[in-house]
């Protein structure tokens, strides 16, 4: 690791006492009654589920349409068919076991297979099953593929949750990554500062590593992935607050979701919350069609009214995110619905010739991806 002399900014003894706890069973969740554990273990059985003591204890219980609880207890509508398991088809832009680059200057590296609980609409639940193998812990052969193409400057750590590994695999694989000159932003997909937050408080190594590697010319980015305002505890916040002070910009992205944040107050609070304590809102998702994500999801239409209406109810830096789906040629945005038409750009796209592309679309109010609309015009960007 590089000398480090900036001021260090450690926890507190307080932080290093509390350590949360894990659990896979839902028999440990003793706010479920037998029956309803019994209701929902063909559920956890096929997609598998993952809490600790922390998190659960946001979970109002008295209300069975809590939101923390939609998030992370399992429902039974989960076994309704819908969707696919793949629904990007990451695979296409997937170079090599656990990297994926599909835009130029980002690659993907899938370096854990784990997250601190498992969000139920998660897009890349094949991950967590046991058949799968897109993951690796060695990113050896991702790194090799990053050092070999220049145009790669941002490298996105992601799985699964980065901030999962030990701390010395992460401090290995920063500085490797600032041992290639291009890669100038490194990219933490994490979700971790909302499901434990202690995993940054409690950690000076991990502090002194952003200190370390977040420099004024390259900086970590922490891509947090909060859904809902009742996240932002106390101790959240101050988790971030660890990461900001120790040199790293933090930003949120999360996908809107049906029965957690598909309410332009929720989302409003959340966005004006995170634009106050400095991790300004970046993407907000339209949900993939994910096997086992049908009770999660909502039409476009729908969540771009949605969208709107908490875009106006917040100040300019609680206005930054964009709508996307993440669809498979790229990030389109949903940047305008009138009575007739869908108005779509390619934020992102898997083929440069589609960067900045504009899409017209038949307004469809019940369609909930982009491959169910009906493109009536291909516009190309003029650059
Ligand atoms: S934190 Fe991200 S990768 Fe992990 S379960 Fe949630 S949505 Fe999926």
């Amino acid at each position: 690791m590089p000398s480090d002399n900036q001021t260090s900014h450690a926890s507190t003894p307080d932080d290093m006492r509390n350590r949360v706890k894990y659990i896979r069973r839902l028999d440990q969740v003793e706010q479920l009654s037998a029956q309803q554990r019994d209701r929902l273990g063909p559920v956890a059985s096929r997609y598998v589920f993952r809490a600790n003591d922390y998190y659960l204890g946001l979970i109002d219980w008295d209300d069975p349409e809590d939101p923390i609880r939609q998030l992370i207890i399992p429902r039974e509508e989960e076994l309704l068919e819908w969707g696919s398991l793949d629904a990007s088809n990451e695979e296409s832009v997937t170079v090599a076991r656990g990297v994926q680059h599909k835009y130029t200057d980002t690659v993907l590296l899938l370096c854990n297979e784990v997250c601190g609980a498992y969000c139920r609409y998660c897009f890349r639940k094949r991950l967590f099953m046991d058949e799968n193998d897109e993951v690796t812990n060695d990113v050896s052969e991702g790194l090799r593929y990053v050092a070999d193409h220049p145009e790669v400057t941002n490298v996105l750590l992601t799985g699964g949750d980065p901030l999962l590994m030990s701390t010395r695999r992460l401090v290995e694989i920063f500085e490797a990554l600032r041992a290639i000159p291009h890669v100038r932003i490194i990219r933490l997909g994490s979700k971790m500062p909302a499901f434990d937050p202690y995993r940054v408080l409690n950690d000076p190594e991990l502090q002194a590593a952003f200190r370390a590697y977040s420099t004024p010319q390259q900086r970590i980015y922490l891509m947090a992935h909060f859904d809902h305002p009742r996240e932002l505890t106390d101790l959240a916040i101050r988790g971030l607050d660890a990461c900001i002070r120790n040199g790293v910009i933090c930003v949120n992205q999360c996908p809107l979701i049906k029965g957690i944040n598909d309410d332009p107050y929720v989302l409003s609070e959340m966005y004006s919350t995170l634009s106050y304590i400095g991790c300004t809102p970046y993407y907000l998702f339209q949900g993939r069609p994910t096997a086992g994500n049908k009770p999660y999801e909502l039409p476009i239409v729908e969540g771009w009214k949605i969208f709107q209406h908490a875009l106006m109810l917040g100040s300019g830096l609680a206005r930054r995110a964009r709508y996307c789906m993440s669809h498979e040629t790229g990030k389109v945005e949903i940047m305008s619905i009138d009575d007739e038409h869908m108005y779509l750009r390619y934020h992102q796209a898997k083929f440069d010739d589609d960067v900045g592309r504009f899409l017209i679309c038949r307004r469809d109010d019940d369609a909930y991806w982009l491959d169910q609309l009906e493109v009536v015009s291909r516009v190309p960007a003029h650059v």
